[in-house]
């Protein structure tokens, strides 16, 4: 509480209410109250959190008209832009009237938007209060955006299949095929809406949940670019008492399971909240991991229902699966010793802070441009480029969990881990950002 004041000082906080987005802006919140600031999250309708979770920040909720639905690549810009248009007025009028009470000893010191939340920088600027931005995704991701009008002045956009397996001018080692923009079928949406989701506008600074030692070329490339300061504070969940975020019910039953595995012999499969395995592939998969001989827990959002006959009966208590686990808690157990990942940002920043190495199974968005980096530039994770295919699977497991081979990727892993703690510690690189924040919001 270093920098605790007489007086308060709220913060709001407007998260895109997405799991992998809700999670690290809550964790924020988490910090940030941590060190003496009063908390509101101005949270959508959609995907409201349970306040009592979270006694500690006052909430405001902004009615946003979408209804319940399920996010998929589909429909993702659409709902995105629906929160931008609809929330905009709720959240004016209601901080306006929040702020009528300000004085002396109460401010409201600033708005901490998800970088897709942009309407919020148009509330702070109306209500003359600043402004700044949260990006939940690395900066390599970003990285790969802002090279966008580059790209289509050079004629690479629409990327040609030809190109797919080359590497991108200036963003190496990434490929045209790990480029977000590669898969997006309604093209011009996504470059309108990364357009608005890049501009920076009136706001202050940029936080992000990455840390110097992992993308410090690619932080100051964008420093370059926006001229502003940014503040790599991550892994945030490292810094802050577990908060629990998970939308989807988590099943602890696996952790006494997972209690009894020896060190290092578990792999884990997940693939975050929204990607999904289908039937035919969770076949092979099973099968993979049934002729591996690992152990392994193994998430299944949609249920157990699609695994093959024969297959619980051949792994007995050698495998646990569920539907969804608490997985901070799962990825710090000494018994997890790899993890099958999708590579969204928040399982890569969980898994490398826990010095656990990957199979990146990447499938939309920015999970090729993170898979990549693990793979390419952290040395970290396998990549996973094949079709699924239970003899690959089984070969991939084995490789990254006992064999010889892939000693040198768990050995990464391990001085990752080291590095990242480091940047935590005292004097660290994310400890210096964190009291460089705060000292910046305290100013306001
Ligand atoms: N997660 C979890 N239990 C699971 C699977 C995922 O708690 O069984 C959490 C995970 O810890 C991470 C988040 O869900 O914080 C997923 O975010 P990520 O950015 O990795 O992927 P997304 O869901 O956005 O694709």
């Amino acid at each position: 509480m270093e920098y605790q004041q007489a007086r308060r000082c709220r913060v709001v906080l407007v998260p895109l209410p997405f799991q992998g987005h809700i999670t690290p802006m809550l964790q924020l919140g988490a910090i940030l109250h941590s060190k003496g600031f009063h908390i509101t999250i101005a949270h959508t309708q959609f995907n409201f959190p349970n306040p009592l979770n979270y006694p500690h920040f006052d909430f405001l909720a902004l009615p946003d008209g979408i209804g319940a639905q399920t996010i998929s690549a589909d429909n993702f810009i659409a709902t995105i832009t629906a929160f931008n248009t609809k929330c905009k007025d709720h959240l004016q009028d209601s901080l306006a009237r929040i702020m009528e009470k300000d004085d002396q000893h109460n401010k409201t010191a600033c708005i901490i938007y998800d970088e897709y939340m942009y309407f919020a920088e148009e509330v702070a600027k109306h209500l003359r209060i600043s402004s700044i931005i949260l990006s939940t995704s690395s900066a390599a991701k970003m990285l790969s955006y802002i090279a966008v009008p580059m790209l289509q002045k050079n004629g690479y956009i629409p990327i040609q299949d030809s190109k797919m397996l080359e590497l991108v001018p200036g963003l190496e080692p990434l490929r045209f095929k790990d480029l977000t923009i590669t898969y997006f079928r309604k093209l011009d949406d996504l470059l309108q809406l990364m357009a608005k989701a890049l501009d920076p506008r009136s706001s202050s600074s940029i936080i992000w949940n990455t840390m110097d030692c992992l993308e410090h070329l690619t932080l100051a490339k964008i420093k370059q670019e926006y001229q502003l300061p940014l503040f790599p504070i991550g892994p945030l969940h490292k810094t802050v008492p577990a908060i629990s975020s998970s939308l989807l019910e988590e099943d602890h039953g696996c952790m006494s399971w997972l209690d009894k595995q020896p060190h290092n012999s578990v792999i884990y499969i997940s693939l975050g909240s929204v990607a999904s395995m289908d039937n035919k592939d969770i076949v092979e998969m099973a099968w993979g991991l049934a002729n591996s001989e690992q152990r392994f827990l193994w998430v299944i959002r949609t249920g157990s229902t699609a695994l093959p006959e024969g297959f619980q009966e051949t792994v007995k208590d050698r495998g646990c699966v569920v539907r969804w686990a608490p997985q901070q808690e799962v990825l710090v157990r000494t018994a997890v010793g790899g993890f099958w990942s999708h590579c969204g940002w928040n399982s890569t920043i969980e898994s490398i802070s826990e010095g656990v190495p990957l199979i990146c199974q990447p499938y939309f968005g920015d999970q090729r441009v993170n898979a990549r980096y693990l793979t390419q530039v952290w040395g970290v994770g396998l990549e996973w480029e094949n079709d699924m295919n239970r003899k690959d699977i089984e070969e991939a497991i084995r490789k990254l969990m006992v064999s010889k081979e892939g000693e040198l990727i768990r050995q990464r892993a391990k001085e990752l881990k080291e590095k990242i703690e480091s940047s935590m510690n005292q004097g660290g690189s994310s400890y210096n950002s964190l009291n460089e924040l705060v000292k910046l919001i305290w100013s306001f």
